[in-house]
């Protein structure tokens, strides 16, 4: 058996590079994105009834992640990267068939658009579905997973001024929530759980058309050291 499924959309996302993405929707309200539908999903007729919906969720295609039978055990981030569990009990983008799933805010309908916030999803992510999320079935009262019971817990973000003010002036350019972004994000604290940084040991990643550095004057605690606009 086999299936094969066209997009129906693809998602320009904040998210220009896998690392320092939220590990799950909902992490960073300010991660923005959008879903620009294709043909024949464009039309108004597909989106009739959305405006009833509050949250989405996505099924999409892990573009830039490895997939196949290979991945049987993965090493989940949340159990600090070298303990391993079964693929089944993981999110893991490593999976048998590359699909991920994520519940994220729709913010507004546009004409062949969605604008959606709270993504884990990097730019360029292929949807292959959009389903509403519906509280009374969705929401499980007395669920419970002893691998990850709650949100991570959130390290202390600062700021050089000069950073600081930088973010200011370009969310101002890109009508965006830039500040909240850069410490939402990095407050997740995305290097890797083993990595022990010296206060030398600089980080970066792109956010939008931003270039964003850190690094860790002591263990435990972020500063924004640089934020300019890509060459
Ligand atoms: N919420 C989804 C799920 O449970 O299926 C994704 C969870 S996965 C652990 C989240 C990570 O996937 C992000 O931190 C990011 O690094 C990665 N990611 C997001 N979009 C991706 C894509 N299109 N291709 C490959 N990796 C992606």
């Amino acid at each position: 058996m086999a299936y094969s499924f066209e997009p129906v959309g693809v998602v320009h996302s904040c998210f220009h590079e896998k690392f320092a993405i939220p590990r799950q929707p909902s992490l960073a309200a300010a991660a923005r994105g959008v879903i620009e539908l294709l043909a024949p999903y464009d039309k108004p007729e597909a989106l009739a009834g959305l405006e009833h919906v509050s949250h989405l969720w996505l099924l999409f295609v892990f573009h830039a992640a490895p997939s196949g039978p290979d991945y049987l055990r993965v090493r989940p981030p949340r159990l600090g990267g070298n303990q391993r569990v079964g693929v089944f009990a993981s999110r893991s983008t490593h999976r048998p068939n590359p699909l991920g799933q994520s519940v994220v805010r729709l913010d507004a309908v546009e004409p062949g658009k969605l604008l959606i916030s709270g993504i884990d999803l990097l730019d360029g992510t292929p949807i292959l579905d959009i389903k509403p999320y519906v509280p009374y079935a969705d929401h499980v009262a007395d669920a419970r997973n002893d691998m990850a019971s709650s949100a991570p817990a959130l390290v202390p973000v600062a700021w050089k001024p000069a950073a600081w003010q930088s973010a200011r002036e370009h969310a101002l350019r890109l009508q965006q929530p830039v500040i909240e972004l850069i410490e939402q994000c990095l407050a997740q604290d995305p290097k890797p759980a083993y990595q022990q940084p010296g206060p030398e040991r600089e980080y970066g990643v792109r956010f939008w058309d931003l270039n964003v550095r850190w690094h860790y004057p002591q263990a435990g605690c972020i500063q924004v050291l640089v934020v300019e606009k890509q060459p």
